[in-house]
């Protein structure tokens, strides 16, 4: 069933019910990128103590800064309002790295899809302990890296990027805000010619994070509650529980969502997918008939900085046993032999994740996310059949 049940004056939700959601709070709904239900969710989480800390993303020096937020005080939580679109980074391995994996804290964390299927890979391996985690997932189309959207904002738009104070993605437009007025352009324009979403956005196909407790977007959300409601999908027991102690609090408002609007939200999800079939058909078929022969070319000009390994999700254990000599890796060899690479891929190749982080940190612009999810996807194609359930399915 879609929408509220109400016993008595409590109000309950269950796993699959959809609402729109929006904060009662009017300095955190000026803030929000749409309901604020999110901000409001973990500032309710925070407040009640069902957490110990938040961790989101915030506006570093400008919006092409995005930066990890950690909160105690529920106070600050409006500062982590808002979308920040060339937010290119991956929450899931700081969890690991700087909070000792949930072990000993309750964390609240606002996560896009990459994040959550981050954070289950990380608990896969018994470094994150995912009872303590409380995932409030926002549906993701896409992030610009920032260093593309300066470009691109210089020349397809003819704006200077510093004067731009707002970005956002709306009706498949990059819109960008600033001094003198507004400007937008369709996203298949912009991408066609090199600009626009990050190439494993693109082929990513996990945009409702329903593996996350709850999952909250801007899409389906029409009528006079467009923009100002967040459209939330209950994911969890956990997600339930919290959302309806927001709402019997009167943290959170919510209504039933339109038909018009479930239907419409179901439309693009799948439009969404298409387009992710298309971009990697297109990606994959680029890297010609010998896939190890283009690796080896493009990782001929890796100065073995570590950095694809530091920040992917699934690598880390392999990262002590590289930094060292090895019967397959010699140690200080710069570019590094060709089983640097190799014995890497043979390392993430069934769980590579697609968050894009090897390639987006890489100083040498070596295509590494397009070969790990190349290969994941034809793995995918040869054994899932004989693989069990995934928690969530990309
Ligand atoms: P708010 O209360 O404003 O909270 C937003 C939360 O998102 C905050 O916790 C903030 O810390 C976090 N956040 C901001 N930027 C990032 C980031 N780069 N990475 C991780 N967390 C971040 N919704 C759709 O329905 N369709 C889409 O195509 C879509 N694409 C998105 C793409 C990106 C890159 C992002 C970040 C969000 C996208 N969303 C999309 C979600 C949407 O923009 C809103 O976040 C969502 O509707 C919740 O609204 P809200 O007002 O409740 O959020
Ligand atoms: Fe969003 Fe997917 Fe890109 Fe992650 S990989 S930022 S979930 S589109
Ligand atoms: Fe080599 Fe790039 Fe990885 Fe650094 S990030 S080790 S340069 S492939």
């Amino acid at each position: 069933m879609v929408g509220i049940s109400l016993f008595g004056s409590k109000p309950s939700f269950k796993k699959g019910d959809m609402v729109y959601a929006w904060t009662t709070n009017a300095g955190l709904a000026e803030k929000a990128e749409c309901g604020g239900a999110v901000t409001g969710l973990l500032k309710f989480a925070l407040e009640q103590k069902m957490v110990d800390a938040v961790l989101a993303v915030k506006k570093g020096q400008d919006i092409y800064d995005a930066v990890p937020f950690l909160i105690t005080d529920p106070a600050k939580m409006s500062e982590a309002a808002g979308s920040l679109h060339c937010g290119t980074l991956l929450l899931s391995k700081l969890v690991k790295k700087y909070l000792d994996g949930a072990k000993n804290k309750k964390i609240g964390i606002s996560v896009k899809g990459c994040d959550v299927m981050g954070l289950y890979e990380i608990a896969k391996r018994n470094e994150i302990n995912l009872n303590n985690v409380l995932m409030i997932g926002v549906n993701c189309g896409g992030s610009v890296s920032p260093n593309i959207a300066r470009v691109m904002i210089r020349e397809k738009y003819g704006v200077d990027p510093d004067v731009v104070h707002k970005e956002e993605i709306d009706k498949g437009q990059f819109i960008i805000e600033y001094k003198d007025g507004h400007k937008g352009i369709s996203m298949d324009e912009l991408e066609e010619q090199g600009y626009g979403r990050r190439s494993n956005c693109r082929r990513c196909k996990y945009k409702i994070p329903r593996a996350a407790d709850l999952a909250c977007g801007n899409w389906g959300v029409i009528g006079d509650k467009a923009g100002k409601a967040t459209f939330v999908e209950v994911c969890s027991e956990k997600g339930a529980e919290l959302l309806a102690k927001a709402v019997a609090s009167g943290a959170i408002a919510t209504q039933a969502p339109d038909p018009k609007g479930i239907e419409i939200r179901g439309k693009t999800e799948n439009a969404m997918f298409k387009l992710g079939d298309k971009w990697r058909k297109k990606d994959f078929t680029s890297l010609g008939k010998n896939l190890w022969e283009t690796i080896q070319k493009e990782t001929s000009r890796c100065i073995k900085c570590y950095s694809c390994i530091e920040n992917c999700p699934v690598c880390f254990t392999a990262a002590e046993a590289l930094t060292k000599d090895s019967l397959m890796v010699k140690a200080g060899d710069v570019p590094p032999g060709q089983m640097f690479h190799l014995r890497r891929f043979a390392h993430i190749s069934d769980s590579c994740v697609n968050c894009g982080q090897c390639e987006e940190l890489c100083p040498m612009d070596i295509p590494m996310a397009l070969f790990s999810h190349a290969v994941r996807v034809e793995g995918d194609a040869a054994f899932a059949p004989k693989l069990g359930p995934s928690a969530y399915k990309n």
